[in-house]
């Protein structure tokens, strides 16, 4: 099952876990609506609260009370199906002999349903179809036989796919990152402790400081009572498969992600569509709030570059009680929530060529309807600008993203989804303006969604690089921090 989620852990120095676990919660909210979740340990027992709804919504004054303990994990899970599933809310967590285990997991394995039928033969029952308690039970299995960095080193060599995990082992906090790093993870230092989480935002919220992100391929093992933390190299890949459209939609501007601030990142991949196909035009307007920080670099790149004065201006307006369109049921409903999310304000737009700017065309949904809205409030003309590639294939790595067949540019030209959108000119920026705002080389990125050819083995598939499996190798393991 894929999931788009935000993972949290924290272990501190005599402070109670679970608020700043709610509040690093509430900094991902965006990673995930559907349900949310903590667990704790205090040194005797672990406490779980676990539900579906906004991190707001699942948390009262008393269970945040009840979840006592100094170290925990937290998480929101948003999943690709529009049904509510509580069996797949986390975090997952279990006690086993040797001890308790709590698991929150963004990313999609390829490999689940080979890990869980051998598990199961063995005696293993499994209370979900989920990836995460798949992870669990093996994780358990390998603690009766080893110590935990062993243990979490068998794991990582047995699951294949994309992961980033904030792992409790009793009053123990871990943060593990698949050896290709598809799934951001960063650490951060607080006053009173360490913390792992899925972005730099959330370590923000609680006045933390970025330490770095987690390496992929590395375990970082926060210690006990919040001194430090211990770093194990487990893997290493030849190449990386970080998720770009992280930085083009997922991630919060405000977030470092790999080194690189979301924002400026937007920003430059805005001037780039610029450079590659900007079109003068009386009003830069973005899509909001997806397409702000690419129209902010277009229209800087525009007036640079060009004579004209070219206007931004944000003439649609957002409300912001409307919850995501993108996971509505019918295409019906999908179409009704982008009138109800966004107005143009007419002046605006009113006799005025319009640059429309978005992050992405998934099912061509919005920009269908807007470029539609811009013209019935007057627009002379409507040109769009996409900040990303065409999306042509499915997301299997934890991405919630529609199917082959209502992807838009799945089968059409762009020039046929211009004429399907009836805009008077459609671009998107070239996968290698992508890779060079990035400041990575393509096969050091997952680029899956945008050329059909992906990082991971996935049945029907075609694959962009020679994919190996890690080896486990001798299992020795060492600190190198
Ligand atoms: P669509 O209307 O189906 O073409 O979707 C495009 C819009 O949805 C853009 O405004 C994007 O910012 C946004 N979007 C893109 N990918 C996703 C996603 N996986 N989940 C939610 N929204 C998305």
């Amino acid at each position: 099952m894929t999931e788009k989620c935000g993972v949290v852990g924290v272990s501190l120095d005599g402070r109670n876990a679970a608020r700043p676990l709610y509040y690093g919660l509430y900094a991902l909210q965006h990673r995930g609506q559907e349900s949310a979740g903590i667990v704790t340990h205090d040194g005797f027992q672990q406490h779980s609260h676990v539900d579906t709804g906004l991190v707001g919504d699942v948390f009262g004054e008393h269970d945040l009370d009840a979840l006592a303990g100094h170290a925990g994990i937290g998480h929101v899970r948003y999943p690709t199906s529009g049904s509510l599933d509580t069996s797949c809310a986390q975090p997952f967590s279990v006690s086993f002999k040797s001890g308790s285990l709590g698991l929150s997991h963004n990313g999609n394995l390829v490999n689940a349903d080979e890990i869980r039928d051998e598990l199961a033969g063995i005696g293993h029952a499994f209370t979900s179809d989920g990836d995460t308690e798949v992870i669990a039970h093996d994780l358990a299995r390998n603690l009766l036989e080893e110590d935990l960095i062993r243990a979490v080193k068998r794991t990582m060599g047995r699951i294949h796919g994309s992961y980033s995990l904030a792992i409790s082992h009793d009053e123990t906090i871990m943060g593990v990152r698949d050896p290709q790093g598809n799934r951001p993870l960063c650490l951060g230092k607080l006053e009173d402790g360490y913390m792992i989480a899925s972005e730099s935002a959330a370590i923000d919220t609680l006045d933390g400081d970025l330490v770095r992100d987690v390496r992929p391929g590395e375990l970082v093992v926060l210690r006990d009572g919040g001194s430090g933390f211990d770093s194990y190299q487990l893997f290493e890949a030849e190449n990386t498969a970080h998720c770009f459209f992280e930085h083009v939609y997922f991630a919060r501007p405000d977030s470092v992600i790999d080194g690189t601030l979301v924002y400026e990142a937007r920003r430059e991949l805005g001037r780039k569509l610029w450079e590659e196909s900007g079109v003068v035009s009386d009003v830069v307007m973005p899509v909001p709030d997806s397409g702000r920080a690419f129209a902010a670099g277009y229209a800087e790149g525009a007036n640079e570059e060009s004579d004209a004065d070219v206007e931004f201006a944000e003439g649609l307006m957002k409300n912001r009680y409307v919850g995501r369109t993108f996971i509505m049921p019918t295409q019906d409903e999908r179409e009704r929530a982008v009138r109800l999310k966004l107005n143009p304000i007419k002046s605006t737009v009113e006799g005025k060529s319009v640059t429309l700017i978005d992050d992405s065309i998934v099912r061509g949904t919005t920009s269908t309807q807007l470029v539609q809205l811009l013209k019935d409030c007057g627009a002379a003309e409507v040109h769009m600008r996409i900040g990303a590639p065409p999306i042509v294939a499915p997301c299997y790595m934890g991405i919630d993203m529609a199917t082959r067949e209502e992807l838009m540019a799945a089968d059409k030209s762009t020039d046929e989804i211009r004429e399907a959108i009836d805009a008077d000119s459609l671009s998107y920026l070239s996968v290698d303006a992508v890779a060079e705002v990035l400041q990575r080389e393509r096969l050091d990125l997952c680029l899956g969604c945008v050329t059909g050819e992906y990082p991971y083995d996935i049945e029907g598939e075609a694959t962009d690089r020679e994919v190996t499996r890690p080896e486990i190798g001798d299992e020795s393991v060492f600190a190198d921090d």
